[in-house]
């Protein structure tokens, strides 16, 4: 059966008073295209349960481009590598899913580089499939296990920005991420909740993999006032050449 056809809410005034941002109306068309390809890819792939067009601006848009805010204005914060959207930074989403938070992100930052990888192959191929139908010029998809893709030469060293959401405990996301870096490269964790615990407990994880905690952003979604953090990792040194561990064992036992 095909689904209902539905349109996204425009939210403008929404994106602009939380994120200083807002779609073009090309970039609201991409959106709405984005959403009726999950909505036909979830049909046949356990992609996301969130599908009504208010939630899904929500947890999946607007909750994506959270974590990217700092470079979605041409005056990014002094904490953060100084990337303006004219720029080409390269982005890789680690354990991307259904696109998250990354086809968001190439939407929103159409002049940057999007790397798309996930363990599971079939994701993938959809993810390419649809990132055709979004004309999107410069996007790359893998389809393999970050410990593994961490120790490829393609692949180690050669990112700016490293984003990972909901994909185990904050120190694994952070050994998957960091060894992806360039020097001064950033990583994004998106979380839920997060206390000053959870900072200090990661902090004593960073140290092998190069990297220091720079910042931690609070956000409470518009719609709903979910409770967000977006934690922000920077390679300040060499990661270890042992990191990524081997498979599954940065998820089993987390640094
Ligand atoms: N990031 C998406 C989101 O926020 O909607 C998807 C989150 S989903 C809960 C976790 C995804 O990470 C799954 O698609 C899974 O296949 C992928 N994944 C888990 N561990 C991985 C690993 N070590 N390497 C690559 N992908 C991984």
């Amino acid at each position: 059966m095909t689904p209902k056809k539905t349109s996204l809410p425009p939210n403008l005034t929404v994106w602009q008073k939380s994120l200083r941002w807002a779609p073009t109306t090309a970039q609201q068309q991409q959106f709405q295209t984005l959403y009726e390809g999950i909505l036909v890819g979830n049909q046949q792939f356990n992609l996301t349960r969130i599908t009504e067009p208010e939630a899904f601006w929500e947890k999946h848009l607007w909750d994506s481009l959270s974590g990217i805010e700092p470079w979605l204005t041409d005056e990014p914060p002094d904490w953060l590598p100084q990337y303006s959207p004219s720029q080409s930074p390269r982005i890789i989403d680690i354990g991307t899913g259904g696109g998250f938070p990354g086809m968001p992100v190439a939407i929103a930052l159409p002049n940057s580089h999007v790397t798309f990888l996930d363990s599971t192959r079939k994701k993938i191929q959809f993810l390419e499939t649809l990132a055709q139908q979004l004309s999107f010029p410069k996007t790359a998809f893998v389809a393999d296990r970050a410990e593994t893709v961490g120790h490829h030469r393609n692949h180690r060293g050669r990112y700016d920005i490293a984003l990972v959401r909901a994909v185990g405990p904050a120190s694994t996301c952070a050994e998957y991420a960091l060894p992806l870096l360039d020097a001064g490269g950033m990583a994004v964790l998106f979380r839920g909740q997060w206390s000053d615990e959870d900072s200090q407990t990661l902090e004593k994880a960073l140290p092998p993999l190069g990297a220091s905690l720079t910042e931690v952003q609070a956000f409470v979604t518009p719609l709903t006032q979910g409770v967000r953090h977006c934690v922000y990792l920077q390679k300040t040194g060499m990661t270890e050449i042992a990191y990524p561990r081997a498979v599954g064992i940065p998820a089993k036992q987390p640094l």
